[in-house]
């Protein structure tokens, strides 16, 4: 009996997933497998956050399987040779999986497929299913990637997406495939069927808002749909596709910030290194973690005497999560303001955030760091106009810094310029560990500005 193989990565899904609609059109059954990698644990992406989701999505995977008459099968060990075997095993002769854009996965597959080839078993390479366009698609002439995001997002908008697919009605998995026990799981963050719940709600509520409130700290009305991109649990195509079908500038702007997401994803899939150098060199001789330790610690334990960006770097240690223009901020304040390597900043978020995300979040830094595709890589925000700007009566800052919870906007944004009395008011919260002015003629000198 015809068998092929789905090997989940990071597309954890039912709905529109093309690497198993091919299989299940092409064969009588399926052996849909899951492995997970010492090597990629080892790499530290096995962050608390991200494993607790991880195993969320497993087990919600595995249920939706089950329904439909199948089961997930979860190996722990080396992809290649556990796929290899599965395939000896099960007498399988393809295997199916997305395409990917780091690295690793491309030197995965590469292995794979060498591996599989010489088994005598093909490999498809499924584009479109961590993407709502592939990488490449879509090129400016004479180079292999866009490296600025407003023609990328030009061409990328008038692409047509392929339609979504349906999720299979029946998936028969061969008898006798062993599999280890799914992770222990809490349900909190739920998997696919959490996510396509998420997203249904976003679109009748918050989507409409999206443009007005998108950079509004202390409303948090973005999706939160990034863990669940991240890990596939949700389909870029058909997000892209319902969100269109909304109308009115917020579905609009969250549409474009998918953009930005595949941008990211195209730029990695053609300059893998970047994840690790810059991508354009500013011949930046950054402080290190050891040049700057008390510095690096004041901002990863949010004790800067900067309150906009404590109260974001708190927010990233006590929920693995920051709102968008909390990143900014704190990656351009470590950046700019305290000349660290971005390096360092993206280490530390990919440690804590459960969306941590090689493309997005190292490529985010780079933008940050101004060594990344922005166009303007010299500007710096400034944390106080920041601050006033996008939380203006100081909700987030009081939500996230407890010392500071007494005090009205604008002094809960500058508590340094309290005096007598409304100084013990800040309790032992800490003064700035940086003047904003030296740190940017510092910046300025280093980048040649001055
Ligand atoms: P929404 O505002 O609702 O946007 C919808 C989706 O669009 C997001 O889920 C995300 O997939 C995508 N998106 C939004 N903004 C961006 C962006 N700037 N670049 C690329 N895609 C975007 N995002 C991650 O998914 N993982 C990361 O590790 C990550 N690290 C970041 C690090 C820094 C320094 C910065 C500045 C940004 C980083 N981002 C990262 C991008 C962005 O902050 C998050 O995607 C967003 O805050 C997630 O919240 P949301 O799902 O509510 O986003």
């Amino acid at each position: 009996m015809h068998t092929s193989i789905v090997l989940f990565t990071s597309d954890l899904r039912l709905h529109d997933h093309p690497p198993l609609r091919a299989a299940l059109d092409g064969a009588r059954q399926i052996v849909p497998l899951f492995v997970r990698d010492p090597a990629v644990d080892a790499a530290g992406f096995a962050a608390p956050h991200r494993l607790a989701f991880l195993a969320d999505c497993l087990h919600d995977l595995d249920t939706g399987l089950r329904e439909r008459g199948g089961r997930l099968v979860l190996r722990t060990g080396e992809p290649v040779e556990e796929v290899c075997r599965t395939a000896a095993r099960t007498g399988a002769d393809e295997v199916h999986l997305a395409a990917d854009v780091s690295a690793y996965a491309q030197r995965r597959e590469e292995r794979l497929r060498k591996a599989l080839e010489a088994e005598g078993v093909r490999l498809h390479v499924h584009d479109t299913v961590s993407t709502a366009i592939a990488p490449g698609a879509v090129l400016p002439a004479g180079s292999d990637h866009f490296a600025v995001f407003t023609p990328y997002h030009r061409h990328w908008s008038r692409t047509p997406l392929r339609n979504p697919l349906a999720a299979p009605r029946t998936v028969r998995v061969p008898d006798g495939v062993e599999s280890e026990p799914l992770p222990a799981h809490t349900g909190k963050w739920g998997g696919e069927t959490a996510g396509r719940a998420r997203f249904a709600a976003w679109l009748r509520g918050g989507i409409a808002a999206y443009e007005d409130r998108h950079d509004d700290l202390a409303g948090d009305a973005t999706s939160k749909l990034s863990p669940h991109l991240h890990f596939g649990t949700l389909s870029p195509v058909e997000l892209v596709h319902r969100a269109r079908t909304v109308d009115g500038p917020g579905p609009e702007a969250f549409v474009r910030q998918l953009a930005w997401r595949d941008f990211h994803r195209q730029v990695l899939a053609a300059r893998p290194h970047a994840a690790h150098t810059d991508y354009r060199a500013k011949h930046d001789r950054w402080r290190t973690e050891d040049d700057a330790r008390e510095d690096v610690e004041a901002w990863k334990a949010g004790r800067t005497g900067y309150p906009i960006v404590d109260a974001a770097m708190r927010q990233l240690l006590h929920e693995g999560w920051m709102h968008n223009r909390g990143r900014l901020l704190t990656a351009s304040f470590l950046t700019k303001t305290l000349y660290v390597d971005w390096r360092v900043g993206a280490a530390h978020f990919l440690e804590l955030l459960v969306d941590g995300d090689v493309a997005n979040n190292q490529l985010n830094w780079q933008w940050m760091a101004g060594t990344g595709t922005d166009s303007r890589p010299n500007r710096v925000l400034n944390p106080v106009t920041q601050a006033k700007r996008y939380d203006p009566d100081g909700a987030y800052v009081r939500r996230w810094v407890p010392e500071l919870a007494a005090l009205e906007a604008p002094s809960v944004h500058e508590p340094w310029k309290l005096r007598g009395l409304d100084r013990l008011a800040a309790g032992d919260y800490p003064d700035p560990i940086v003047d904003l002015s030296d740190g940017l003629a510092r910046f300025k000198r280093a980048r040649g500005l001055d």
